[in-house]
């Protein structure tokens, strides 16, 4: 059965996400009714490229199925201690054509961590490429067909950058890989065979 995380992405902008909470503008991501605050989840700690940070991110609950979510900001992604940010520049360096050592040396991380996240996303290249390529088309529908050709990861990862940027064409900017975990609804890396919500 696959892993569904209590848990919303949410964007950068802390005092937005509360006003959207309060006004009901946050949907259950199970029933789509609104959310309601529910204090506060336990604190955690993000490695970020700059170094660790302490979130605390929001809980709520909903207003009809009484499920509890965490809000987590975009720049995490759903059950991973490193941020959206430094697990993109792990893709980014591999379709660059660096091995999983050399990228952990430069980024300063543990090389079976890289290569675990390498193999996570190559398995999942195919529905990641899927995934963000419905998401480009939703952001712009006066794209053309994407034409793959650089190998599954790249592929992938040249959908994420389609995507994203029908989305800062559309609304605005903002950094890449937390607009990734924004459109993967923070299951970019997910364990699951069905990882990713619907694109609305
Ligand atoms: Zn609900």
């Amino acid at each position: 059965m696959p892993e569904v995380a209590p848990m919303l992405i949410v964007g950068l902008d802390e005092e937005q996400v509360e006003r959207d909470l309060l006004s009901g503008r946050l949907a259950c991501p199970a029933c789509r009714s609104p959310l309601s605050p529910w204090g506060s989840a336990r604190p955690r700690v993000i490695r970020l490229a700059a170094g660790p940070r302490t979130l605390c991110p929001r809980r709520s609950r909903c207003r009809s199925c009484d499920t509890t979510h965490v809000l987590l900001p975009s720049l995490c992604l759903a059950r991973r201690r490193d941020a959206a940010a430094v697990i993109g520049a792990v893709i980014e360096a591999k379709v660059a054509g660096a091995g999983h050592r050399p990228i952990a040396k430069r980024l300063g991380l543990p090389s079976d961590t890289v290569r675990g996240w390498l193999r996570r996303f190559r398995a999942r290249a195919g529905d990641i490429r899927m995934h963000f390529t419905r998401w480009a088309a939703a952001l712009d529908p006066e794209l053309g067909p994407i034409t793959p050709g650089g190998g599954e990861v790249a592929d992938a990862l040249e959908a994420i950058a389609i995507a994203v940027r029908g989305r800062v064409l559309r609304f605005g900017p903002g950094a890449v890989w937390a607009i990734a975990s924004e459109l993967s609804g923070g299951l970019l890396l997910a364990n699951t065979s069905c990882p990713f919500s619907a694109v609305r």
